[in-house]
């Protein structure tokens, strides 16, 4: 079919694209000061209509910031009562397309309400691109207007005003058509039904290309070619290689005339030079692994590490035969290079076969039985969002190749996936061949089947120790090798954490609770069998009563803490606020009955799950009940440890507080408990199950030794422990590649003069050199200030500045960033470390702040509390100690590549002016520059 043909069989003939510049988002107190309609006829422009508006008031600053529209431009513009019926006479009744339609709709519905009378409804059919390119572009790192006209290769000039916005709008919404034209009628059938108890713009839409895919007789393929390309990775990598025999020796691969040397060259994928520290560091990893030990290993940025410690890796996979080794990062950019990047280069390299495997944990995949189950579920219980966040999934899915939900960006973007994602997850209760339909067709079932097979398996910290404390994700393994082992600690805190919340409870008991959707189906199952054996009914209705009961005391409990803690917070912000207590009756004293009922409800269940299953085995009942109820005695065990852990049992050596969190008009609340030292447990899960460890990274010295990164590992606690550490330097010339300036001003970072002294420098570096700049913030309230401030200058085009606000990922700001060859990259913690900006993509690194950990934090406070109780100093011992650690990872942002050139410039003046500052000073490789005025500083 032509486009044209498709586009009137649709009625899509014509169409009209429309945008408001506003004060606010409010319609009720918020007015409109800019208004563009552009009709599109046959896929062109046709007409178009656009007027300021003068509001009647004046203009918040900050949304003249955003849109350029001032109070002196629309000084002369017709008022809204004047210009709505033209408006409405400009809309007729043709479709109309908006990005994010319900915001344009409330204010359109608004001033039709207000100047055309109570009863005037907008009418026309609704289309809106936001949901559509979430789900045809999930690939995008966001779905905002800007970032999808570039996708488009439409310009962003004259971004957020109402004409230039609109006319991109017309034309993403023709090339999302032809997308979501090119899909077969499955994914289109699926669409409609995930939105059939739902009204939403677009619903008639898919309707109309499901009955034209029918009407044409499209059924296994769509009407158009797509013009969207993907790539989707796969999580399973197989080599075939063409020797038998692996190098024996470190130097035959990484020394001169080497194997590395010469596969780099022959597949022309970068650049390799021989450094003897590699060669040494591969010969360190070859000894660890052999003599099954523990190797600690400080290896400088560029040294090569991840081929370094690959090759022994793979070598004794292959030749012990004793199964895979596992290679764990702690963040996903490590992972995925690791996976993507470095071992097809060393497979390369080597030229033998071998197979590799990256996996995750299960909640990372899709399950898709789940996922027909809520898109079948009859109840209403999801919202219009959360039904419209399913779109993107069901397109993701018929590309993916390992079913990793966090490939789909369009689903995670969405407001409405917070609840649908824990819904739609693996859950390992359903994971059984004769209970899941999907399972032959699964993702988790061939990862983990390729993954018996694999000699290599690259992890996250946090699947690794997940499998430790509970095996059976992973095959068994005799070698690990911990890549960011900086970070083992943090991962530790995540694994052994437990978490007593709401909703929580909620899910482990729904599956026999009567509110719960999910519990019609195993009701049902039990009704059947009950004809054969009655007590099944009986007992079933006692889950049932009981699950209610843990509900309601759950409630209780939760409401009576949302009541107390509530004004101790602040609403403003949306991250997790903490408050420390030490025993539960501190924070509630009167509820000690509900808990005592929740727990002999939870026991009283257990003990009925026991009998239900008996029964079920007499009457031969279905695997999927038999296992939904092993699945429940489970859950009801998780209720009873989180519950004791938090509420009943305090522990002296442990940390407990309760978490509040504002999200949109919900808040979450949780109760947290957590080993003050995780050492204890990684001694147990790590260090005494598997054979040979080795644990890298480029920052796990403070000042000249291991001592104080091996006692927070728990490596002091076992003097049998050989642990065998060992230092590679940089290959880097910093002295030759990087200049250190060091503020000596008077200035401190939290000063409220401080965001002057940021934006003096940034313009200064702006003005007179034009590199790529990142500037690394401890808090996002202290980039916003800085940010704030060097924007309402006006002296350095904010296009070119990236700051980390709420809305914006890490991903989508670097790659603006990587866009302008003088841009400005704003960043808090996400950007401290795993970002790799190699040459002019960074040329100039301030940091803002030390990093200090926050010591209000009770897991920060409990530990530094025990180091003070031990009559010691907690600020050397520890937070110095934990600062270093983290300035070194932001310094390393850097220099990447020995050919790279740059300026550090750190602005927290205490490395100058306190004592402490000199522990600092000496972390820099390079010697100190001070200075007190920007123009001190000079490039290269
Ligand atoms: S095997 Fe498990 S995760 Fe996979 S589709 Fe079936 S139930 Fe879902």
């Amino acid at each position: 079919m032509k486009f044209s043909d498709v586009l009137g069989a649709l009625n899509l003939d014509t169409f009209i694209a429309f945008d408001f510049e506003t004060t606010g988002l409010n319609p009720s107190v918020d007015q409109i000061t800019e208004f563009a309609g552009v009709r599109f006829r046959s896929g062109e422009i046709d007409e178009t209509f656009s007027t300021l508006v003068n509001p009647g008031f004046p203009i918040p600053e900050k949304i003249i910031r955003i849109t350029g529209i001032t109070d002196e431009m629309v000084a002369d513009s017709p008022s809204p009562s004047e210009v709505t019926p033209q408006i409405a006479e400009f809309m007729g009744n043709d479709p109309i397309v908006a990005h994010n339609i319900p915001f344009d709709l409330s204010f359109l519905e608004s001033l039709y309400k207000s100047h055309l009378g109570e009863d005037r409804e907008v009418e026309n059919a609704l289309y809106d691109t936001l949901p559509l390119a979430r789900s045809f572009l999930f690939f995008l790192p966001n779905h905002q207007l800007g970032t999808v006209a570039e996708h488009f290769g439409y310009s962003r000039s004259g971004e957020h005003r109402a004409e230039a916005d609109t006319i991109n709008v017309g034309g993403i919404f023709l090339k999302l058509v032809e997308e979501v034209c090119s899909y077969p009628l499955p994914v289109i059938q699926k669409i409609v039904s995930s939105l059939k108890r739902v009204e939403v713009a677009n619903k008639q839409f898919y309707v109309a290309v499901a009955n034209l895919l029918v009407a044409e007789n499209h059924l296994d393929e769509g009407l158009l070619p797509s013009k969207v390309e993907k790539e989707m990775p796969s999580n399973i990598f197989k080599f075939k290689g063409s020797q038998n025999e692996l190098p024996k020796e470190a130097e035959m691969v990484f020394g001169e005339g080497g194997l590395l040397q010469k596969a780099i060259s022959v597949g022309n994928d970068g650049e390799f030079e021989v450094r003897a520290d590699q060669i040494s560091y591969a010969d360190k990893s070859w000894e660890i692994m052999g003599t099954k030990g523990i190797g600690v290993i400080e290896a400088g940025t560029g040294l090569g590490k991840s081929l370094a410690y690959l090759y022994p890796s793979i070598t004794y996979a292959l030749t012990n035969n004793d199964g895979p080794t596992v290679i764990a990062s702690f963040t996903k950019n490590l992972q995925d290079q690791l996976f993507y990047r470095e071992v097809p280069r060393i497979a390369k390299t080597l030229d033998v076969s071998f197979s590799a495997t990256m996996m995750k944990g299960r909640n990372n995949y899709i399950c898709k039985t789940r996922l027909d189950w809520l898109i079948a579920d009859n109840s209403g219980r999801i919202s219009p969002r959360e039904a419209e966040s399913l779109g993107p999934v069901i397109v993701w899915l018929h590309w993916t190749k390992t079913g990793d939900l966090t490939e789909c960006a369009g689903f995670r973007n969405n407001k409405g996936s917070g609840r649908v994602s824990s819904l739609i997850r693996s859950d390992q209760g359903f994971c059984n061949r004769k209970v899941c339909r999907n399972y032959n067709g699964c993702f988790i079932t061939p990862l983990r089947e390729a993954s018996q097979e694999a000699d290599l398996i690259v992890v996250n910290h946090s699947l690794l120790l997940s499998d430790l404390t509970m095996p059976g994700i992973l095959p068994s393994f005799p070698r690990v090798v911990i890549d960011e082992g900086h970070n083992l600690v943090n991962a530790a805190y995540n694994q052994f954490e437990v978490r007593f919340t709401r909703e929580r409870v909620r899910d482990n008991v729904s599956m026999v609770d009567p509110k719960s959707a999910r519990s019609l189906r195993l009701k049902n199952q039990i009704q059947t069998l009950g004809q054969v054996n009655s007590d099944l009914i009986n007992l079933f209705k006692t889950l049932q009563s009981s699950a209610k009961e843990i509900r309601k005391e759950t409630n209780i409990l939760f409401d009576s803490l949302t009541e107390e803690i509530d004004g101790m917070l602040d609403r403003s912000v949306s991250y997790a606020q903490k408050i420390r207590y030490f025993q539960f009756t501190e924070l509630l004293s009167d509820v000690g009955k509900n808990i005592k009922n929740l727990l002999s409800s939870v026991d009283e269940m257990i003990t009925n799950v026991v009998e239900i299953q008996k029964l079920l085995v007499e009457v031969k009942g279905s695997d999927e009940a038999i296992l939904n109820f092993e699945r429940l005695g489970e859950n009801l065990k998780e209720i009873k440890l989180s519950c004791r852990t938090t509420v009943v049992e305090p522990n002296e050596d442990w940390v407990y507080w309760v978490e509040g969190r504002y999200f949109n008009e919900d808040f979450y609340l949780a109760l947290v408990a957590v080993p003050i030292d995780p050492g204890v447990q990684l001694q147990k899960f790590l260090f005494e199950a598997v054979d040979s460890i080795l644990i890298t990274s480029a920052t796990l010295r403070v000042g000249d030794g291991f001592d104080y990164f091996l006692q927070r590992i728990g490596l002091h606690l076992d003097s049998d422990n050989t642990v065998n550490t060992s230092v590679f330097p940089s290959p880097f010339f910093y002295d030759d590649q990087c200049i250190y300036y060091q503020w000596v001003g008077e200035e401190l970072p939290s000063s409220i003069e401080f965001p002057k002294v940021v934006s003096d420098l940034l313009e200064y570096l702006q003005e007179n050199f034009q590199k790529r700049t990142m500037i690394l913030f401890t808090s996002r309230k202290s980039l916003i200030a800085c940010y704030e401030e060097l924007r309402s200058r006006g002296n350095v085009d904010t296009s070119r500045v990236f700051a980390q606000h709420q809305s914006s990922s890490r991903s989508s700001l670097l790659r603006g960033f990587r866009d302008k060859p003088d841009g400005i990259l704003m960043g808090t913690t996400a950007f401290w470390e795993g970002v790799d900006l190699p040459r002019s993509l960074l040329e100039i690194l301030i940091i803002a702040k030390l990093p200090f950990e926050v010591h209000t934090d009770p897991l920060v406070a409990s530990f530094n509390e025990r180091i003070s109780e031990a009559g010691r100093n907690a600020f050397m011992e520890r937070t110095v100690p934990e600062a270093a650690i983290r300035f070194r990872q932001g310094f390393g942002r850097l220099i990447r590549t020995s050919h790279d050139e740059g300026l550090f410039i750190n602005l927290d003046n205490r490395v100058a002016k306190k004592q402490y500052g000199s522990y600092f000073q000496k972390l820099i490789p390079v010697t100190m520059r001070p200075f007190s005025n920007v123009n001190e500083i000079k490039f290269l």
